[in-house]
């Protein structure tokens, strides 16, 4: 077998990253795009030992869950990677990167049984953040970057995203070619657009829409605001960020609003939620409702709890769950995203939550030292999953309950292999929710109990 040799493969798996898994001898193929169950041709690209990476060329036999992608930039686009397969079958491969995850990392003999579906699968998502760049010819493109590369495809729409995003993309697009404001080129550090900013509260249907600039100074900011207002209804807030860094994190830590409020406002279990521009919130409206009353019912709070709320954000789980306890006591690194979490206990007029800045790992001391010892933590950290300090000191404080939800199940497994080797709590049960549809990625909830619990 050689590069470029065409070969028949049957394939037996799915990777954690949606790739299909084939095995003859001692090789292991990766084929992207087969489904599991399906014959298929594919191209040698790569011999590394016994790991070999292939394109498809062909599907011979296809399986009954393959169905024709609904976006014409599928093949190429680094965005979805199961919009051609039904969605029956896209949560079965979600519960089983969970399971494999618990299996292979955690080592742990839990399994997750079930996947909460998302309501929607299409135009559920309700923030995007847009590369723009040029093409060969010098024209101003938008759009997603190219599987595995830094090249823009120029899009028009997007079938995950909500439906006015690309109506922005339209309206900055217009407005960089009427006034001949230059992208900014990631190589040379010249140029000035990085991003097109979108979001939007799809519960109230206010519209946050701006640029992330290389360079403050930037000329016909006031056209913008206008075009976007003219073009887009519903447009509470346009903004500018300022990103003069050459790294690849997308927003700078400074936003000026060029119009209206500096965030919008959002709806969760019953709440309001203000969101600022750097604030983190769920992407997927439709379904979080569901994850929040899962993590909360997990815990089975009452008014005795006094629960830790880890990595909150703008505060949104312990305010749902503000009602059923004693005091919800949030921490959270971005100082923004505190600001409007007090913000958002004022308005929903919840007096019984209290919120730290800075790095859990480190606040945690404060938190115990000046407040209650908590009978229940939530944690719901970013895809790295939660510094080993902070674990080792929940570990200590014993609470009585703990759900961890994750955006990772590799993370969230590695996690849940300390707790349980630490004796002191059992991993009780795990479940999927699905926030990313037509994505290999998949959101999962974990209870933890004390082992000493009856
Ligand atoms: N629970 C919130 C936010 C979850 S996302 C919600 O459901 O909306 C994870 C959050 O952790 C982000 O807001 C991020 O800014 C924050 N974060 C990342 N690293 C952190 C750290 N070391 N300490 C505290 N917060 C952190």
């Amino acid at each position: 077998m050689k590069k470029n040799d065409i070969k028949k493969l049957n394939i037996i798996s799915v990777t954690s990253e949606g790739n299909g898994v084939a095995k003859e001898e001692e090789y292991v193929f990766f084929v992207p795009y087969a489904l599991v169950g399906e014959e298929v041709n594919v191209k040698i690209l790569k011999i590394k030992k016994n790991i070999v990476y292939t394109k498809l060329i062909e599907v011979l036999k296809p399986s009954p869950n393959r169905i024709t992608p609904l976006c014409d930039n599928f093949y190429k686009c680094g965005g979805c990677t199961y919009l051609n397969m039904n969605y029956e079958n896209q949560l079965e491969y979600k519960l089983k990167k969970i399971n494999d995850a618990l299996e292979r990392i955690g080592k742990l003999d839990i399994k997750a049984n079930y996947i909460i579906p998302s309501p929607v699968i299409s135009g559920y998502r309700n923030k995007a953040l847009i590369p723009v760049s040029k093409d060969l010819s010098g024209n101003i493109i938008c759009g997603f970057f190219k599987n595995r590369t830094h090249n823009v495809i120029d899009m028009e729409e997007c079938y995950i995203q909500d439906k006015d995003a690309f109506g922005v993309v339209k309206t900055v697009k217009e407005w960089m070619n009427k006034f001949n404001i230059e992208p900014y080129d990631e190589i040379n550090h010249k140029g000035l657009i990085r991003h097109i900013y979108y979001r939007k509260g799809v519960h109230t249907g206010d519209i946050m829409a701006g640029i992330v600039s290389y360079n403050k100074s930037i000329p016909h900011l006031n056209e913008l605001t206008d075009m976007l207002l003219e073009n887009i209804s519903s447009v509470k807030s346009v903004i500018l960020n300022i990103n003069d860094k050459h790294t690849n994190v997308i927003l700078g830590e400074k936003t000026i609003t060029l119009y209206g409020t500096p965030y919008i406002t959002d709806k969760i279990c019953g709440l309001t939620f203000k969101i600022g521009s750097l604030s983190f919130f769920q992407v997927n409206p439709c379904n979080v409702g569901n994850l929040y009353n899962k993590a909360i019912e997990f815990l089975n709070l009452n008014k005795n709890d006094i629960l830790f709320d880890i990595y909150c954000g703008i505060g949104t789980i312990g305010l749902s769950a503000a009602n059923k306890v004693k005091e919800v006591i949030g921490v959270e690194i971005i100082p923004e995203a505190v600001e409007y979490a007090r913000e958002n206990a004022n308005i929903n007029n919840i007096t019984n939550a209290i919120f730290y800045t800075g790095k859990a790992e480190d606040v945690i001391y404060k938190m115990e030292e000046e407040q209650n010892t908590p009978t229940a933590i939530i944690l719901d950290p970013p895809r790295a999953g939660c510094d080993k300090s902070l674990i080792c000191e929940i570990i200590k404080l014993k609470p009585e309950k703990i759900c961890y939800v994750s955006c990772d199940p590799a993370t969230l497994a590695r996690d849940l292999k300390i707790f349980s080797e630490s004796g002191e709590y059992k991993i009780k049960e795990v479940i999927g929710c699905d926030m990313f549809p037509n994505t290999f990625h998949v959101e999962s909830v974990a209870l933890l109990t004390l082992s000493t619990a009856i």
